[in-house]
């Protein structure tokens, strides 16, 4: 008797075919952070991806698994590692997020943030500028002991979480560089991530003076966000509509390269081909700035490092940001460069590719669950023993330093740009002394 065929997908049609190459073999169990975590069916691939492909297939509603199986992934991506049909989870997540946001709308906070703030580069600047009277008038300080700061809900617990900011933005800092070491060997520009520009300007600081020691020009064009947080929340408008911004503003700048130091800002870019090279006007455009776009060390890793690096003897360890590409030149770039600073010491870490619990706002949307994810973190990054761990993403950097202020005080977060820039400093110094 002939079997009646599968009834054509209700909707997410561009990702059912990848959700249906599950084969159940649950390998990717152990490799995911919520799992570990929480070892329930519903919080593995193999479980988030069953119950997205029950609704396709028209046996649930989306919203029926928005609290949990949608909400509590990281789209990390890290069971994507040990999954041999490669089903790429994290990007099925995110489209169902989207799918339910557009069957339900949008949220209005999140519609302001997304929408009337994050795409417009004025709007970040007047925003820095009141975060920093805010702060120089004990403002800050008032609204988290007031309980403002949880009222004002993700805008809020990521101000709590950046800490006090300093006087000085990324783009600021741009200012003051200095000039590229001859031989000039190519020209930068530079993808200022929006909230590591508030939040680590000190990291695309030495970013931006590694690339001028080994002999890249850097512009620095002001952009809007990249529209990585539209995808994570769910509004796949206006992260279309960020990548058409942000193509369009680099149209001019002429370059042979965007180089950005922020790894899930800078995977994002990579994907603005996909995002939005349909669209009649620009979508060439953002072709172009994904071809063109490489992570910092990976970038410095492919060229050669030309600078001199001085001696650091420092302990470290590094913890890889899950957003990079799982079979990607860029995973161990990080490792390759910091092998060539004289005396280093570097300490595996178990778990090193696992989340740190950060991903964005999930340390906002799940308190709990991040915060055990981050406390297994620390428990290997203390078994270590290293004094500094090194990473290339603003989220983590942001969360690691959280975690260290609980569980580790003596250890150190660093980019590992900033690695670097200290390596090349130590070098100067050096000579400076010699000569
Ligand atoms: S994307 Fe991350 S959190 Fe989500 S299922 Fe995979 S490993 Fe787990
Ligand atoms: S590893 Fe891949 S194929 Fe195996 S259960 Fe997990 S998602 Fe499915």
């Amino acid at each position: 008797m002939a079997t009646a065929a599968a009834p054509p997908p209700r909707f997410l049609a561009d990702v059912y075919e990848a959700a249906s190459e599950c084969n159940k073999c649950s390998l990717c169990q152990a490799t995911c952070p919520a799992y570990v975590t929480n070892p329930v069916e519903w919080e593995t691939a193999r479980g988030r991806v069953a119950l997205i492909r029950d609704a396709i297939e028209g046996r649930l509603e989306l919203r029926d698994i928005a609290d949990g199986p949608l909400s509590t992934c990281l789209t990390c991506d890290n069971c994507v590692a040990a999954c041999a049909p490669r089903v790429p989870t994290g990007h099925i997540v995110s489209r169902a997020r989207m799918e339910l946001q557009d069957q339900e709308g949008h949220p209005w906070r999140q519609t302001v943030a997304l929408r009337a703030i994050l795409p417009h580069p004025g709007a970040m600047r007047a925003l820095h500028g009141l975060a920093r009277v805010t702060q120089r008038l004990g403002l800050f300080a008032l609204a988290r002991r007031t309980g403002l700061l949880a009222w004002l809900g993700t805008a809020g617990a990521l101000a709590a979480q950046t800490g006090p900011l300093g006087k000085r933005t990324a783009y600021r800092l741009a200012r003051d560089l200095p000039p590229v070491t001859p031989p000039v060997r190519g020209r930068i520009g530079f993808l200022t991530c929006c909230y590591a520009n508030l939040a680590s300007p000190e990291a695309s600081g030495a970013t931006m003076r590694v690339l001028l020691a080994n002999g890249y020009e850097v512009v620095v064009p002001r952009l809007g966000c990249s529209g990585l947080p539209a995808r994570t929340l769910g509004d796949r408008e206006a992260m279309v509509d960020m990548a058409l911004r942000n193509a369009n503003a680099l149209e001019d700048v002429d370059v042979d390269a965007y180089v950005g130091d922020v790894a899930s800002c800078v995977g994002h870019y990579r994907e603005y081909g996909d995002i939005a090279g349909s669209d009649p006007l620009a979508g060439q455009r953002a072709k172009d700035v994904a071809a063109r776009t490489a992570l910092a060390s990976d970038f410095l890793d492919r060229n050669g490092v030309r600078a001199t690096l001085g001696p650091l003897r420092w302990h470290v360890t590094i913890d890889e940001p899950c957003s990079l590409p799982i079979d990607g030149p860029e995973r161990g770039a990080m490792r390759r460069l910091l092998a060539q600073i004289p005396h280093l010491r570097i300490s595996d870490l178990d778990e090193a590719a696992m989340c740190c619990g950060g991903a964005g706002t999930y340390f906002v949307r799940q308190p709990e669950r991040s915060e055990a994810i981050l406390r297994r973190k620390f428990d290997n990054i203390r078994a270590t023993g290293a004094a500094v761990v090194v990473t290339e993403n603003v989220s983590c950097l942001t969360q690691l330093r959280a975690g260290a202020s609980r569980y580790a005080p003596e250890v150190r977060v660093m980019h590992v740009m900033e690695l670097l820039d200290e390596s090349l400093q130590w070098a100067e110094r050096r000579r400076a002394i010699a000569s």
